[in-house]
């Protein structure tokens, strides 16, 4: 078995696991489910602090991403892409794919959105329908500051879809003041169950636009609305993965009782990054480090593939590498959640010293030691 120390998934704790191993009822007929399902909701509504509606998809993380674009995008419609990264670009495939017409709004993909531009930005052209963003775009590991953002395009009366699968739970979110309409995040980042479930929070505005569109949305499977009465039709859209969803409601327990949570994620980060950087190596970013993942340049003379494959295989601890444009250039270590603990990250930057030793490239510090001196 290897050590997961990926950008997502993450480790499973074994209680999570253990809830998806209970007995299982029919989810379409028991009344009983329709309340287990819906106090899961209510509890993701609490810990990012909205007040509109929460639904549990199933189906991975894209499923999120895609339906909020399906359920908003009517054909012709403008929507404004803000790209600073792989994902952000990638919301434009979505509004095309349902008729919309993307306006992508690219800026430094090694830097988090600025404001003060996109204000200017929006003072030339705000005939937006909704804007697309990303909170933690993982392949770069940028922050963006979704509060400023969403505010600034709220002022504009431009809806908003914000992904952050891999940044909640791991850095703070509150999507009411942030005025987010569609918030999509999925099972297998920071709230660290495994894969299969898209999670998302949508406002009572983002169900009015929805209701208001003069075209049927052109999707079943990903149309928000049809969850829109589950609890009062005692009806799902398609029966529910009741045992995806009991794990889900133990990671979530997880997390609410975990009060040191933001905390423990930008420790163990800041230290990550400290240690990297003194033994030499670079970050891919300049500035808007998220506490979720740290991405490292791959060295001088050296393969993502070599690093990887030697922690793997010889170290038995697995990092993730990138693709799209980053492919070959980063190697991403992923601390989130489970993920996000002082062993497990000590394990990490062990195995990544001696990989990189192997394969002659010199460091000023050992990782590890340097990592363990900072949190004590
Ligand atoms: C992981 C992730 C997703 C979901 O992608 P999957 O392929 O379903 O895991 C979406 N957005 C971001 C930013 C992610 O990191």
């Amino acid at each position: 078995m290897y050590k997961i120390m990926t950008a997502g998934p993450t480790q499973v704790r074994e209680n999570v696991r253990m809830a998806r191993s209970l007995e299982t009822t029919n989810p379409d007929l028991d009344l009983e489910f329709y309340d287990f399902y819906k106090q899961t909701c209510d509890d993701l509504k609490g810990l990012l602090h909205s007040s509109g509606s929460a639904y549990i998809l199933g189906g991975e993380g894209i499923l999120g991403l895609e339906a909020a674009c399906a359920s908003l995008t009517e054909p012709g419609d403008r929507v404004l892409v803000i790209d600073n990264g792989i994902f952000g670009k990638g919301f434009a495939d979505f509004v095309t794919l349902y008729g919309g017409q993307p306006v992508l709004y690219t800026c430094d993909y090694k830097r988090p959105v600025d404001c003060g531009k996109l204000r200017e930005f929006l003072e030339e052209d705000s005939d937006f329908k909704y804007a697309t963003l990303v909170h933690c775009d993982t392949p770069s590991g940028v922050l963006n500051d979704v509060k400023a953002l969403g505010c600034l395009l709220d002022e504009f009366h431009i809806l908003s879809v914000v992904d952050s699968v891999a940044g909640m739970f791991g850095e703070y979110l509150n999507v009411d003041e942030s005025r987010i309409d569609i918030l999509c995040g999925g099972s297998q980042k920071a709230l660290s169950a495994p894969p299969g479930l898209t999670l998302l929070w949508v406002s009572d505005r983002a169900i009015e636009a929805m209701e208001n569109r003069s075209t049927p949305i052109a999707s079943f499977y990903a149309n928000i609305l049809t969850f829109k009465n589950y609890y009062k039709d005692k009806w799902f859209p398609y029966t529910m993965p009741i045992s995806d969803i009991q794990g889900l409601a133990a990671a979530v327990d997880n997390v609410k009782a975990d009060q040191e949570i933001f905390r423990r994620h930008e420790k163990i980060a800041a230290a990550t990054r400290q240690a990297v950087t003194e033994a030499g190596l670079s970050l891919y970013l300049k500035s808007g480090y998220s506490n979720t993942v740290t991405v490292v340049q791959v060295p001088e003379g050296v393969t993502d593939e070599a690093i990887l494959s030697i922690m793997r295989d010889k170290y038995q601890v697995m990092i993730s590498g990138c693709f799209d444009i980053l492919a070959g250039k980063v190697i991403r270590i992923g601390h989130m959640g489970e993920n996000a603990n002082i062993p497990d990250m000590a394990q990490t930057l062990d195995a990544m010293d001696k990989t990189l030793q192997e394969l002659g490239v010199p460091l000023k510090c050992r990782m590890k030691d340097r990592f363990l001196e900072l949190l004590s």
